[in-house]
């Protein structure tokens, strides 16, 4: 089985004073505290540049939250996958469900997306995952299946990509789901990889994320087929993150 990927997801947080959390988390890493996990932060872009060069050549990987599709152009406001790799970014999250819901983020667009963080060489991580209201219609493996074939490119490598399952119900909220529905999805998952992708999609790394917490972060990393989470609010302090870190069984 392949190193768990423990990643946090600063969302619009964070100032250059945020960049000592930053500091003392790649010392943890650096001490053995994480113990062999990989290990990434995705800050907002305005840290991204300083952030990987307190990372440089260290086991704490920086990540953007976001991409455009194209290289350059003229795209007010928008960061390419190949200016993030230039700042010193390793991965890229998209399809989160923030930018699904409130920045148009259809299914097309986060393949392109995906598409440009391998073409500049970042590990794409990737996001899907139900509303409430599909959840509670019994709707979730349809709606995962669907986000998977139409946003997860034909060309990803088990390498180049993680695949993260993000109920939306469960981000920010408090509320995860039982081990058993994860297990469920990320089987569904696993197996909805291979058939895309061949032998690659049984290498690609599948997150769970959605109000991961030190206490409940050791029961939702001994899910079977579960390879590591991504976290929200409980990454933007070292200390937070390195319990979750900590709690790997
Ligand atoms: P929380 O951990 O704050 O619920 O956020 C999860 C998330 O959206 C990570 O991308």
């Amino acid at each position: 089985t392949s190193r768990p990927l423990l990643a946090g997801n600063w969302k619009m947080n964070g100032t250059r004073a945020s960049l000592s959390e930053i500091a003392a988390l790649r010392d943890a890493v650096a001490a053995g505290r994480t113990r062999g996990a990989d290990v990434l932060i995705c800050p907002p872009f305005t840290l991204v540049m300083a952030a990987a060069d307190l990372c440089a050549g260290t086991g704490l990987m920086i990540g953007g939250q976001d991409c455009d599709a194209h290289p350059a152009g003229a795209s007010t406001g928008d960061v390419s996958a190949e200016m993030l790799r230039d700042a010193g970014a390793g991965a890229v999250i998209v399809g989160h469900s923030e930018r699904r819901a409130h920045r148009g983020d259809t299914d097309a667009v986060v393949r392109a997306k995906a598409e440009a963080a391998g073409r500049a060489g970042l590990m794409a991580i990737l996001c899907v995952g139900e509303t409430r209201a599909e959840h509670d219609r019994g709707e979730t493996l349809r709606v995962i299946g669907r986000q998977i074939d139409d946003s997860v490119p034909p060309s990803a490598s088990a390498a180049g990509l993680a695949l993260a399952y993000e109920p939306v119900w469960a981000i920010g909220t408090g509320v995860v789901p039982s081990a058993d529905d994860i297990a469920t999805v990320h089987a569904f998952m696993r197996r909805r990889l291979r058939s895309l992708l061949g032998a690659e999609g049984g290498g690609v790394r599948l997150l769970y994320g959605g109000s991961v917490k030190p206490d409940n972060a050791a029961e939702v990393l001994a899910v079977e087929h579960v390879d590591g989470v991504l976290v929200g609010g409980a990454s933007l302090k070292e200390a937070e993150f390195l319990a979750i870190a900590e709690a790997r069984r």
